[in-house]
């Protein structure tokens, strides 16, 4: 099947939300259709390369991330927001818009040397991303590549990001 076209069926776009001029892009029914979702999963785990590790990032990079390691074989690492994990952390922040974020990893949950490739569902900004790899790299992690069902291209993800990106679906 096309993916491409599977995701332009199965993810509509809710126009000004969550606020005026934002075009969301709504993942719920692809997550419905068990067959969209394993033709979607496993695209994404194809496009990974050799890993070790897939990390995926609160909330939604968690439904693919785990999804993509099942496939691989691998393990999965959520990258929690701030102040959800027991124990020692890792964590890095990052801006955003308004404000800043902070997310974490329990410490030790990448080890050194570990190939790891990230995942999330949108790339917008790209801030979320870049901060996943740091994050994976300040425990050790070499990050082989970045993975994404949908890239916002307007946005300028992309370039912000130092690590070969795979998006399903561009728009
Ligand atoms: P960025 O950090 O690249 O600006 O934003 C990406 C993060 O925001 C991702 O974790 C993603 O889940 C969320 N996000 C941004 N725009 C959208 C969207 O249109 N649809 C969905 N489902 N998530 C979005």
């Amino acid at each position: 099947p096309d993916v491409t076209d599977l995701v332009d069926r199965t993810v509509p776009v809710v126009a000004d939300w969550p606020e005026p001029g934002v075009q969301f892009r709504d993942i719920s029914p692809l997550l419905a259709d068990p067959q969209a979702f394993a033709t979607v999963a496993d695209a994404m785990a194809q496009a990974t390369g050799e890993v070790d590790l897939v990390l995926g990032v609160e909330a939604r990079g968690f439904l693919f991330g785990l999804a993509v390691a099942e496939r691989l074989g691998v393990g999965f690492v959520p990258v929690r927001k701030a102040g959800k994990l027991p124990g020692s952390t890792e964590s890095v922040s990052y801006d955003l818009e308004y404000g800043s974020a902070t997310i974490e990893v329990p410490s030790g949950a990448v080890a050194p040397g570990q190939r790891v490739a990230v995942v999330d569902d949108v790339l917008a900004t790209g801030g979320t991303l870049a901060a996943t790899v740091e994050l994976a790299r300040r425990c050790g992690g070499e990050v082989v590549s970045a993975v994404v069902l949908i890239e916002i291209e307007a946005l300028g993800g992309r370039a912000v990001l130092d690590v070969p990106l795979a998006a399903l679906r561009t728009y």
